[in-house]
């Protein structure tokens, strides 16, 4: 039997050394709360098989906030609410997973890569907790009772990072009986008894727990940019609904000819957003082969694009976009059509878009009203850390 993991964010605590009045991990990085770039990675993981679930571990009371952050993303996950302490809320995450083992992330770092979550999964075994150390680089001073700094040697000694591995099961056990005041879940593995294994850390893994690490955390969170082109042209035949931009066009004795509802404009934008993203296109996404796709709605394949888009981490920056028709004249539908192509986008996108309608100038088979073309231009953004790793 296949071994499982599940990813176990934690992002339960009150974040009292930040000074706000908001917890820590739901300020903002990137137009995100800190906790929920863990999730972009889950899905990136959860797309590779290297994970099978998300559990995330949120303040009582943010339950129905965290779930419709998550709502986007379409790995299994699951929403549980923490306790008071650490160790009850990794417990109550623990009690929400299904995998064999787990890996019990911080929320509050939001830095995390797929590349450090394999390095934990392959080091992962029953006997042994798995965790990624980082070596210091700075001289280390202990406070003695005098309040005197002395010289500490810092040799044979790492920093902890997250995420932490370990058998489910087991790693229960050691928290319920040990779990009691501890930093991390190693530190409840190794006072049941439990030996670890370390990997290598991430510098950039780092954990936002004062507020200069915010802004620190900020200026890393530059963004950078991908843009894709969409194109689309359908048939204008009798017997068909004209569809454009989402909007029906009522009067006009010709309509569009396709295998969904044949709406150009539409799979232009969708396919303007695999391009920017590295998706593929609309006709791989949504075979026409597929009979559930027989005179779907498009902008079903637009709400389904913008989420694969937006889960992979992307924010749509602009759309432009050009819909060239000989007849009928669509210029008094431009902020309808704008309107429900916004609809189907996430809220945070919507606003972001202009368009303009031509006519075919009597020119070729849109000037002798055979046909509509829709060229779109999307501008996607992601933070750097983001883009620079897989995308
Ligand atoms: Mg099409």
């Amino acid at each position: 039997m296949t071994t499982t993991f599940s990813l176990v964010v934690v992002a339960a605590g009150q974040g009292s050394r930040m000074g706000e009045a908001t917890a820590k991990q739901f300020l903002l990085l990137g137009g995100r709360p800190l906790w929920l770039w863990s999730a972009v990675i889950a899905q990136r993981l959860f797309a590779a098989g290297a994970i099978h679930e998300g559990v995330f571990v949120v303040p009582a009371g943010c339950e129905a906030e965290a779930e419709a952050a998550l709502r986007p993303f379409s790995f299994p996950w699951t929403v549980t609410a923490g306790g008071a302490e650490r160790s009850r809320s990794v417990l109550q995450g623990l009690r929400a997973a299904t995998g064999d083992f787990v890996l019990v992330h911080d929320g509050a770092r939001p830095f995390l890569t797929e590349a450090l979550c394999r390095r934990v999964v392959a080091a992962a075994s029953e006997e042994r907790g798995v965790v990624p150390l980082l070596p210091l680089s700075d001289a280390l001073k202990r406070i003695d009772e005098a309040g005197e700094p002395t010289p500490c040697p810092r040799e044979g000694v790492g920093l902890t990072q997250t995420p932490q591995c370990f058998h489910r099961l087991e790693l229960e056990k050691a928290l319920s009986t040990f779990g009691a005041g501890v930093k991390d879940e190693a530190e409840a593995w190794h006072a049941a008894g439990g030996k670890l294994t370390a990997v290598e850390g991430d510098r950039c893994n780092m954990k936002i727990t004062w507020p200069e690490d915010l802004t620190f955390a900020r200026s890393l969170a530059q963004k950078s940019f991908r843009t894709g082109m969409g194109y689309d042209v359908h048939p204008l035949v009798p017997g068909r609904k004209l569809l454009l931009g989402g909007v029906l066009i009522p009067g006009f004795p010709l309509g569009v000819l396709g295998h969904s509802d044949g709406d150009a404009m539409v799979h232009a934008l969708c396919d303007a957003l695999l391009g920017a993203s590295g998706l593929g296109d609309i006709g791989t996404l949504y075979p026409a082969s597929c009979p559930g796709h027989k005179d779907r709605d498009s902008l079903f394949f637009l709400e389904d694009t913008a989420r694969s888009v937006q889960a992979l981490g992307w924010t749509m920056e602009w759309a432009d976009g050009v819909l060239i028709a000989q007849e009928p004249r669509l210029a008094p539908y431009v902020s309808v059509m704008l309107s429900a192509m916004d609809g189907a986008l996430p809220p945070s996108w919507r606003g972001k878009m202009n368009l303009k309608v031509k006519s075919g100038e009597g020119e070729g088979n849109v000037g002798q009203c055979c046909s509509v073309v829709s060229h779109m231009v999307v501008t996607l953004s992601a933070p750097a850390w983001l883009s620079g790793e897989d995308f």
